[in-house]
């Protein structure tokens, strides 16, 4: 479903995704980890192509990753992101956010796009939310409806970036339990996440990254119980 191969980036002189090959086959869950600067985001923004890359090749479905133009947009629609802030429209109703890129993207008809947001909110636990506008919803709810919002447009592939990182402790759990039930529905996904938690219960796999590289490609039980890399034990020695 996704097909990364020797993917290189810079940020001018700096090298940050260092011939990044992966393959994410359909309905896998993979877990990214790695320390704070190691390119998990930039990875991630690279697969929905908000950021270019220097060289290598990025496939979506077997789809490569178009340039521009319409083939750029629909390839959009294919991969869902949810970032660590939510950044819904506030002065947009919750059930209206989850409208409004099936209504101006795939043009759908009010109606339907209406039912199909109120199917999504219910399946994130929070249609009796629907006519409330952002402010009035705690954060983990917020992060909730931006999920429903991103799978309103019926992607291939979901990917996360620190979805939890910005809330207070108690909400965690709320947002992880509604990606755990994705997870268990066959989606795929790429998760960049500090939840150890979530990424042993949830993850097929697991990636450590480290200084632009993949460092560790491997199981949960693997990687927490024996990882091999000198890097991989050093961070797992300051998170567990
Ligand atoms: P992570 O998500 O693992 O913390 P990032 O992908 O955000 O890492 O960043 C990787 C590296 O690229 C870091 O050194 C970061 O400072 C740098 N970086 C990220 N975005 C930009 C940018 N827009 N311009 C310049 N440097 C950037
Ligand atoms: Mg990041």
């Amino acid at each position: 479903m996704i097909k990364a191969s020797a993917v290189n980036k810079y940020f001018g002189d700096l090298h940050v995704l260092r011939e990044i090959t992966l393959e994410v086959p359909r309905g896998q869950v993979v877990v990214v980890l790695g320390p704070s600067g190691s390119g998990k985001s930039t990875l991630c923004r690279a697969i929905n192509r908000l950021e270019p890359i220097n060289s290598g090749e990025i496939a979506v479905d077997g789809v490569p990753l178009p340039a521009e133009g319409k083939a750029l947009a629909a390839l959009r629609a294919d991969v869902g992101m949810v970032f660590q802030s939510f950044n819904l429209f506030a002065h947009k109703t919750i059930v209206e956010n989850v409208m409004l890129a099936p209504v101006k993207v795939r043009k759908t008809g009010q109606a339907e796009a209406r039912k199909t947001a109120m199917e999504l909110l219910e399946r994130v636990g929070i249609a009796n939310q629907a006519d409330k506008y952002p402010a009035q919803l705690s954060g983990g709810q917020q992060q909730r409806v931006a999920i429903a919002r991103a799978l309103a447009m019926r992607p291939k592939v979901m990917l996360f970036d620190e979805p939890t990182s910005a809330l207070d402790p108690e909400m965690v759990q709320e947002v992880l339990d509604v990606m755990t039930g994705l997870a268990k529905d066959g989606m795929t996904m790429l998760v960049v996440t500090h939840e150890m938690g979530f990424a042993r219960r949830a993850a097929d796999r697991v990636i450590f990254m480290a200084d632009g590289e993949i460092v560790e490609d491997t199981t949960p039980e693997e990687f927490f119980t024996a990882p091999k890399s000198e890097r991989a034990k050093d961070f797992l020695g300051k998170i567990l």
